[in-house]
């Protein structure tokens, strides 16, 4: 297959584009490189570009030609940001969207696996998440993937145009061969922060954000789903559309819950030694509970996450860290 795949010098987009490369498919990136890195993209050509310039996208299209599937991955995905600047994330993750899916209308595609969240579920009354959860995003972030799935829905409806929502839980973990990994600025993800406060003296020490909610040891669970597994899942939910006419959306997680504390504590057994956390405040907006019901995914697009242990997750983001290129 031809791929186009926006977004894909980020952190999700490049595990993608290698992924893809190693299955044999040829790859076209396009990426603004706000928060992306050009180092990251290995596999594949990069058009720089915005999804929010028109002109950027014909361009595109014109140059490059027919795709067979597209994957868009570029997104603002800060939840404390989003609550700050919610103009440019309605702007970014909505009107940018909207240009590309009016570009996918305009030039005959209709394939499309795009990147949606557990953010979209906001705080569940339940603690595993399966499709059929309200979804009540709590933030700007949730509240811009929500309005892209709906959307996604009636240009099914009017337009034709299929589509795969893939909401990820706790994307972690990095590239084992160390050609790309997790890389943001800020970071403000668990697993990053934990990995670069171990032996950094100029580094801030680690903070759990609250040790009081209601779990077995008073810290916020979630689902940690490996990089690679979201990468293999991407795949399918293209190929799902093969041979179904839809808009569908697949909750992605690997089923089990770590508490905040079971990870530094994982992250312990990996880098051989203590790591010193302060506890503080709660988080704003951080539900207690997340952990998704994959099972929809797991039998509709005949895919199974292979990293189910936090320590090896973990191990593949302190290899990355150790040699961290951008
Ligand atoms: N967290 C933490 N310290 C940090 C970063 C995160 O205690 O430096 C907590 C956060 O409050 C949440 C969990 O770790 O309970 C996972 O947070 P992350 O930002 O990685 O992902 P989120 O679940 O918010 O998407």
């Amino acid at each position: 297959m031809k791929v186009l795949v926006l977004g894909g010098a980020g952190y999700i987009g490049s595990h993608m584009c290698k992924y893809l490369s190693e299955q044999g498919h040829e790859v076209v990136v396009f990426d603004n490189l706000s928060t992306g890195h050009a180092e990251a993209v290995k596999w594949g050509v990069l058009v720089k570009g915005d999804i929010l310039n028109q002109a950027d996208l014909d361009m595109l299209f014109e140059i490059h030609g027919r795709f067979d599937l597209i994957m868009h991955f570029c997104a603002k995905s800060l939840v404390g940001e989003s609550v700050q600047q919610p103009a440019i994330y309605y702007k970014n993750n909505v009107v940018g969207t909207l240009n590309v899916l009016d570009t996918m209308v305009k030039t005959g595609h209709d394939k499309l696996v795009f990147s949606s969240t557990a953010a979209v579920f906001g705080m569940p009354q339940v603690n595993l998440i399966d499709e059929k959860q309200p979804r009540r995003p709590i933030n700007p972030y949730g509240q811009t993937k929500k309005m892209v799935e709906d959307i996604l829905q009636d240009y099914h409806q009017a337009y034709g145009l299929k589509s795969v929502c893939l909401r990820y839980f706790n994307a972690c973990g990095a590239d084992p061969e160390c050609e790309v990994g997790e890389c943001h600025q800020p970071e403000t993800h668990l697993i990053p922060n934990v990995l670069k406060s171990v032996n950094n003296a100029s580094s801030a020490k680690l903070k759990v954000f609250g040790n009081d909610y209601p779990t077995a040891d008073g810290t916020c669970v979630r689902d940690y789903i490996h990089i690679n597994d979201l990468a293999t899942a991407h795949i399918k939910a293209g190929l799902y559309l093969d041979n179904h006419d839809g808009a569908y959306a697949f909750n992605l997680g690997n089923g089990n819950g770590f508490s905040v504390l079971q990870v530094i504590n994982a992250a312990m057994a990996v880098v051989g030694e203590d790591i010193a956390f302060d506890i503080e405040a709660r988080r704003q907006g951080d539900p207690a509970i997340l952990v998704a019901d994959a099972s929809l995914a797991i039998k509709q697009l005949g895919w199974q996450p292979k990293y189910t242990d936090i320590t090896d997750i973990i191990a593949t983001a302190w290899q990355w860290h150790q040699n961290e290129k951008f």
